[in-house]
């Protein structure tokens, strides 16, 4: 890009610590750093136009992260998570009827009672509040786009993205250059899939000697629903249809607040058919007979999509480079048995913060924060991922009945007795690795969306509010443009025109009928920043850039 010759340099702001991503693990680490020191600068970088704008999740929040963090949630009047969970409920599903499964039989750790029922974006726009009463600097809107490093190869900071680009790469008449923001230590809270942390991990092999790490897709839809068929705090997952074999996931129902239903549905990213579309099975999944009634008189109010980190406990990196550290879903954090990351994301936002501040209280900086990477398999946050590290290489290897049985006979005893009979079992194939050929596969054909509990995904991401300027680079970057057409097509169908949730990639032709002159296209204004394309892709050959700041979806309450 051709910069004009006073727009060379940046302007620098110093800070004690800079934290990339305004999640429950940044604002987390972002307010316990200003409670063990109030005079400590932080800074907390959000690419959303404002905070919680790209948060989604389930969401049923294990408080103890909360309940560490900020001990008075429960009494304040602005309290954001108000549901407690009043019932738990687990069905595998058929294609026309399915099975409850008892509670008593299922390891204690699954149980949600105690739990709450929310909206993480409401939790994170709370934190935000608390974070700013006490003096952090947040700045929505600006995504960190690269990382600085120093003359040893430490990080010293993040710059943020330049602003008025053009699609032609060249500055606009707004053309505003991006700042650095510099820290004596960063932390990259960027969630699953982080840009930034993919480069640092990379960089710095945090990954040399673990897993690969595990990923699936969450697609969420929040409905209003009908007074008569609410049930406050009814927590409900399903396993089992519409997915078949070499495919694995499940939904999950939660009912909270006013009449509010979050449903969504969860595809782990090792599937093996190229034609299957997540989307699409979210669809189908609602028109289920023992689900489809839960809609009934209601309305979809929003749609969205994200990533989620499943590898767990063999597939977390070593957190700590020189400069920095990763905490939250950015280091793979979440519990993937429970479906929950949220309280681990708050729980090490904390654990790296008080690491944080020891260093710089000795004087420290820009050096490796090597007490935190050796403090959090001994944790609450170790515990928590260890009882359940062989859950999902179980149910890769054994699939849906063979993996739920041997996979819960282990959490219980690990529960129980601190002990596996499998010892740590290994996760195998990176997700991108994990496609057959279609010549291979039996195509998946999807019903029509009905307009009433199905939809297309148009109007679905309409409901995510996504915005992008469109006259700026495409930021869903082909390493080689000839990759889609050339070897994609062929060999898989070029499987993005259906792992994207909002209909980001599409293949034209130009002559339908002989489906001849094949193009790959890009309408990246669509993108609700989900990441299963970096993700997915079987070459690899797509590379997420955060786009300008304040681009993406708008969710409220997501
Ligand atoms: C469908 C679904 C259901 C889930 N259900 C539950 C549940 O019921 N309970 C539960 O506890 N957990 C659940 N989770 C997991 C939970 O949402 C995550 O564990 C949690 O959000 C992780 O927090 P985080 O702060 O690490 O990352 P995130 O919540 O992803 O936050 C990262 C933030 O960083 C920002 N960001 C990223 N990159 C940049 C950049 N380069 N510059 C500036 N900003 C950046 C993002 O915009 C975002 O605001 C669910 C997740 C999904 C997808
Ligand atoms: S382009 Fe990629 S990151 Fe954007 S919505 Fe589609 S799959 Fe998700």
């Amino acid at each position: 890009m051709d910069l004009p010759e006073e727009a060379s340099a940046r302007e620098a702001m110093e800070f004690d610590v800079v934290i990339v991503g305004a999640g429950p693990a940044g604002l987390a680490a972002a307010i316990r750093l200003k409670q063990l020191d109030a005079s400590l600068s932080v800074v907390v970088v959000e690419k959303g136009s404002e905070v919680g704008a790209h948060i989604l999740s389930g969401a049923v929040v294990d408080p103890i992260g909360l309940d560490r963090l900020t001990p008075d949630w429960r009494s304040d009047p602005e309290s954001p998570l108000k549901t407690q969970v009043s019932k738990d409920r687990y069905l595998i599903l058929t294609p026309s009827g399915g099975m409850g499964l008892p509670n008593w039989p299922m390891p204690r750790l699954l149980n949600n009672h105690g739990n709450f029922v929310g909206s993480l974006g409401t939790v994170v726009r709370w934190l935000g509040q608390r974070a700013e009463s006490l003096g952090v600097e947040i700045y929505p809107g600006f995504a960190a786009s690269e990382a600085l490093f120093g003359g040893k190869g430490e990080m010293i900071g993040v710059a943020t993205g330049d602003m008025g680009i053009g699609r032609d790469e060249k500055p606009k008449s707004n053309f505003t250059r991006g700042m650095e923001l510099r820290g004596k230590y960063t932390l990259l809270a960027e969630g699953a899939r982080g840009s930034l942390t993919k480069q640092i991990v990379e960089r710095f092999r945090l990954d040399e000697g673990r897993d690969p790490q595990k990923f699936g897709i969450g697609l969420k839809e929040l409905w209003q629903i009908d007074a008569a068929r609410f049930q406050p705090g009814l927590v409900q997952h399903t396993l089992g249809w519409p997915l078949g074999r070499g495919a694995s996931g499940g939904s999950f129902l939660y009912h909270y607040d006013d009449n509010l239903v979050s449903v969504g549905f969860v595809v782990h990213l090792n599937y093996d058919n190229p034609t299957l579309s997540p989307f699409d099975e979210f669809q189908r999944f609602k028109t289920h007979p023992l689900i489809v009634d839960t809609f009934a008189g209601g309305r979809r109010l929003a749609y969205g999509a994200r990533a989620i980190s499943s590898g767990g406990w063999q597939s977390v990196p070593r957190l700590c480079f020189p400069g920095g550290a990763l905490v939250g879903c950015a280091a793979g954090f979440l519990n993937f048995a429970r479906i929950k990351g949220s309280h681990n994301a708050i729980l090490s936002g904390m654990l790296a913060a008080e690491k944080v501040q020891e260093a710089l209280a000795s004087g420290r900086a820009n050096d490796e924060l090597v007490a935190y990477e050796n403090a959090w398999r001994g944790s609450d946050i170790g515990r928590d991922l260890h009882k359940v590290r062989n859950v999902k290489p179980l149910l890769s290897r054994l699939g849906l009945t063979g993996g739920m049985t041997l996979g819960s006979l282990d959490m219980w005893t690990n529960e129980l007795v601190g002990v596996s009979i499998f010892g740590t079992l290994k996760h195998g194939k990176r997700d991108c690795d994990t496609l057959k050929p279609i010549s291979q596969c039996q195509p998946i054909v999807y019903p029509k969306p009905d307009g009433k509990v199905s939809f297309d995904k148009a109007s679905s991401v309409f409901l995510s509010n996504t915005n992008h300027e469109e006259d700026q680079p495409v930021h869903l970057r082909l390493k080689d443009p000839n990759v889609p057409i050339r070897d994609n097509l062929p060999m898989y169908g070029e499987p993005a025109r259906l792992y994207c949730p909002a209909g980001v990639y599409e293949v034209v032709y130009g002559n339908e009928a002989s489906k001849s002159d094949p193009r790959f296209v890009i309408n990246a204004q669509n993108c609700v920043h989900c990441k299963t394309c970096d993700i997915k892709d079987p070459a690899q050959n797509i590379d997420w850039t955060p786009p300008e700041g304040g681009g993406g979806p708008n969710y409220t309450t997501m």
